[in-house]
């Protein structure tokens, strides 16, 4: 491939006057084509479609919107979008106009709720993509409002209002609803077609906080009703609160739970995480093998050395590919069915794996770094929550870190 061609000058971007336009710069992902090296990332669609029949039954009569955020955490928002469409989704959730562009330009249709609003513009976007925009000031009302008088759009146009009843991120305060909500009535180009919050503490063992948000939450739906700002559907829950069975309302907002994993500690499930299946499956192969004898160092800082002689692997995957690398000398990959140690500093590109106790560990082996892996010796799983807990993070860090470099392949099994 010929290198890139001349690089945008920076200068003129910035002189550039900010433009009612927005130009998305997408950084490239390591397409499924140009996949040389064996480290890539496996989706299982079929997962997908699993998961959200899981999801959806529990939800009864509220709707499904999976939330398709960081490029549907990790897992590629295109995609999965199409396949959960397909599968019959109601709507999405993304945080960001520019994930929603995407997807209406990967030929989604359905409803798209951009859950942190339109900041620093794009309100035009909003408005001709048929995008619902989450609202919490002001200024957002203006925009819109002047946008949809601006292109003659059919009005009034959709928006979620989002209440902060404990989170201190985004939404309105309750003790400013009031006005707000007299605010609302300036703009007849809009209509607030949903309520929406979020919870802090869903994934927590005990269900004060939750109960308290949803409380405020009620209240703040009273207050918007007296004076005069009904919607249709009100939203709360994400995948713990879904799965917990509190907050269903009209309509929820699972993420992690949709790549089919756990939003709770082990230990602490309900019995639902069980039937989930992680849709993601990251797996590369054994590159190269040697044999050392006992007190060898191995890997940047020789923060490993053999205390017996040993067969060591070193596999291509490292912390640009999103392994974190508080991952050194701590935690597992599977090889043949059965766990081999990662050994030594987690480097750029590479990690080495301890395979001596792995009978027949050869060159070109698998090796899975998140998923299940059946072998001659067995069959094992690592979970998202496993890696999390040895790299001191949650799993949805390990979900959305799996960096661009790996290229994502779609399987239908
Ligand atoms: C990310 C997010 C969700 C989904 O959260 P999960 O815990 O992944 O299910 C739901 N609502 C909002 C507002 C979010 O930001």
């Amino acid at each position: 491939m010929a290198m890139a061609s001349t690089p945008p000058d920076l200068d003129s971007l910035r002189d550039r006057p900010s433009s009612p336009e927005i130009r998305v710069l997408r950084p490239r992902r390591a397409a499924p084509a140009d996949a040389v090296r064996p480290t890539r990332a496996e989706v299982n669609l079929a997962a997908l479609r699993h998961n959200l029949r899981v999801l959806q039954r529990h939800a009864g009569e509220a709707r499904v919107w999976p939330v398709l955020k960081a490029d549907a955490y990790g897992h590629g928002a295109p995609a999965v979008a199409r396949t959960l469409e397909r599968a019959g989704a109601d709507g999405f959730c993304v945080a960001l106009l520019e994930e929603a562009i995407e997807l209406r330009e990967a030929g989604i249709t359905s409803p798209i709720l951009v859950m942190s609003g339109a900041y620093g513009g794009g309100h035009d976007e909003v408005v001709q993509r048929g995008l619902v925009p989450v609202v919490y000031d002001r200024g957002q009302l203006e925009e819109l409002a002047r946008a949809v008088r601006q292109l003659g759009a059919a009005a009034p146009h959709a928006v979620h209002l989002k209440i902060d009843t404990g989170m201190a991120r985004l939404g309105v305060p309750l003790a400013d609803l009031a006005p707000f909500a007299r605010s609302l009535h300036e703009f007849p180009e809009l209509r607030v077609d949903g309520l929406m919050t979020h919870l802090a503490c869903a994934d927590a063992a005990t269900p004060e906080e939750t109960a308290h948000q949803l409380r405020l939450f009620d209240e703040a739906t009273a207050t918007l009703g007296r004076h005069g700002v009904r919607a249709r559907v009100r939203h709360a829950a994400n995948s713990a609160a879904l799965l917990r069975g509190e907050s269903s309302l009209d309509a929820v907002r699972p993420g992690i739970a949709i790549f089919g994993v756990s939003p709770v500690a082990e230990g602490e499930r309900e019995p639902l995480s069980s039937e989930l299946r992680q849709a993601i499956r990251v797996r590369t192969e054994i590159v190269s093998i040697r044999e050392l004898e006992a007190g060898k160092p191995v890997g940047y800082g020789a923060l490993h050395r053999t205390s017996r002689p040993s067969r060591i692997a070193t596999v291509p995957i490292g912390y640009a590919d999103g392994l974190s690398r508080k991952l050194t000398n701590r935690g597992h990959m599977l090889v043949r069915g059965v766990r081999a140690p990662i050994v030594g500093a987690v480097s750029m590109d590479m990690t080495m794996l301890d395979v001596t106790d792995v009978p027949g560990a050869a060159l070109r082996d698998e090796v899975i770094v998140t998923g299940a892996q059946d072998g001659p010796h067995g069959r094992d799983h690592i979970g998202a929550h496993e890696l999390a807990a040895h790299a001191d993070t949650i799993p949805w860090e390990i979900l959305t870190s799996i960096s661009r470099r790996v290229p994502r392949f779609y399987r239908e099994p």
